[in-house]
């Protein structure tokens, strides 16, 4: 087939790694085999925000598959105060942005593009697409719970008047875990706030999509796929396309191939692995506090280390805070703890492989601030969790892991925000001495999500009914 008669698809993130992977993903798997298609990636940047792992990602991406991998001219945000967090800040990049992704749409359409595929953030493009009369979709890259929820957003938004975490009953949807307002969205928590009102903005116009699609699962989100295939008069069909993870990137660093080789030494299941996703960042009293409770559980654990904040998406923009060596660690680490626990537990500077430290076999658990990306890692690679939520929709994804799903432990904090060592200990413990229960659900449901995604599973066969529409595109 000549390149010309292939279908072709813009795929478009916005920033951070857990956007661009899931997305990316989805780009690798539309140039494959069944479906051939030709996909260009419009990245979206941001001025003075570097990311050397987005960088690598992008640059193995560019070097291993035929995607067109296509970046914007960064986006200024420097008018914005530091206080803003990172959910305006992804809309405002892509908002900025949209001159430049018009100009690639169009320089960049032979063949003509058939969809543009957005995530939440993103949805502002459909502007663009409507002017250049293209099919948007939005790609969903968090569970069917939470879609469900937004879903049901400006609803909750017209008929409350309080603030959620006020709300006297949790909020009960069909098919759905029960979740408090308090462990709604981050953003969602002041309904006063910039980033408060562009969620429910963003929420209202879901209803533009012509299709949503979602990273997940039947056996992972039986409940909220049922309601979900409900009809709802203007709400777009949901397509379950999961689960798509993070497939094997290079290891150029020195500090990921390390960690590989101390795993290898280490025996079947028996390392807890600890890591907040590509932004997570916990203060120095937390720190501390989680330092002593791995030391105390005796377990043997690799943790990945970034430099104390108080603000716990401090490095979200920098993908783990730039890169330290082991020595800086020392600095914010509790006097004496690495030579205490070396042999036992190793530390890891701002980033590791974590996708190959969760396909590893010496990896028992996962101690996780259950971004969805992370969440499925584990999932496809039959990994229990602790599940220690810090911003954004995490808390949301925590409450569904423990009390829906059932393949995680909490965390518990106390009234301060604070998880104290004892609770550590408690979790860790509970988890790799004695979560039989946890680990045989994880591995049941690693099963089933190997199913989906085979020929004839739901997932397949979900993708097969998208890739179909846009072989044959409709002109809006
Ligand atoms: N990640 C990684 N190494 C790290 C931290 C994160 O490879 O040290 C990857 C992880 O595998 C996942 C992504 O970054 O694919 C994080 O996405 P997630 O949705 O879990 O969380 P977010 O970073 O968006 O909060």
């Amino acid at each position: 087939m000549s390149t010309d008669e292939r279908t072709h698809i813009a795929i478009m993130p916005s920033p951070g790694a857990g956007h661009l992977t899931p997305l990316a993903e989805l780009a690798k798997r539309l140039v494959r085999h069944p479906h051939d298609f030709s996909v260009t990636l419009i990245v979206v940047t941001i001025a003075s925000s570097s990311s050397s792992s987005q960088h690598d990602y992008l640059n193995h991406l560019k070097s291993s598959t035929s995607i067109d991998v296509h970046q914007l001219p960064p986006a200024d945000l420097s008018d914005l105060p530091d206080d803003v967090p990172p959910e305006p800040r992804f809309f405002l990049a892509v908002q900025r942005s949209l001159p430049h992704l018009r100009d690639s749409l169009a320089t960049r359409s032979i063949p003509p593009f058939s969809a543009l595929i957005v995530d939440f953030f993103a949805i502002d493009a459909f502007a663009v697409t409507k002017e250049l009369g293209l099919p948007g979709y939005l790609y969903f890259t968090s569970s069917c719970n939470n879609l469900c929820h937004m879903f049901y957003l400006p609803i909750l938004h017209a008929t409350t008047t309080c603030e959620y975490r006020d709300l006297e009953e949790p909020i009960r949807l069909p098919g759905c875990v029960p979740i408090e307002g308090k462990d709604l969205l981050e953003p969602l928590q002041d309904r006063k706030s910039m980033a408060y009102r562009i969620m429910i903005d963003l929420a209202k116009r879901y209803m533009e999509a012509e299709g949503v699609l979602v990273n997940t699962f039947k056996a992972m989100e039986p409940g909220p796929m049922k309601a979900l295939k409900v009809p709802e008069p203007g709400r777009p069909p949901v397509y379950a396309i999961g689960p798509m993870v993070q497939t094997i990137g290079p290891v150029n660093d020195l500090s990921g191939s390390d960690c590989l080789k101390w795993l290898d030494q280490q025996p079947s299941e028996s390392v807890l692995f600890v890591c907040f996703g590509s932004g997570g960042t916990l203060s120095q009293e937390q720190l501390n506090e989680l330092a002593f409770g791995l030391e105390l559980s005796g377990q043997r654990f690799l943790w990945v280390v970034r430099s104390p904040a108080e603000k716990m998406s401090a490095a979200f923009f920098t993908g783990g805070g730039g890169r330290w060596k082991e020595d800086d660690l020392l600095e914010f680490l509790p006097e004496g703890f690495v030579e205490r626990t070396r042999g036992k537990g190793l530390v890891v500077p701002s980033w590791a492989p974590q996708s190959q430290v969760l396909a590893h076999m010496s990896t028992g658990g996962f101690m996780s601030h259950c971004g969805w990306n992370s969440t499925l890692e584990s999932v496809v690679n039959g990994v229990p969790l602790i599940a220690w939520p810090l911003y954004a929709e995490q808390k949301m994804n925590a409450v569904m892991l423990t009390e829906g799903v059932r393949i995680a432990i909490r965390a518990i904090a106390g009234e301060d925000g604070l998880v104290e060592r004892e609770e550590v200990v408690r979790v860790v413990k509970g988890l790799m001495e004695e979560g039989k229960e946890v680990k045989q659900r994880v591995k049941w449901l690693q099963v089933e999500g190997k199913k989906a995604l085979g020929e004839g599973g739901s997932s397949y066969k979900a993708m097969l009914e998208m890739t179909e529409m846009w072989r044959t595109p409709k002109k809006l």
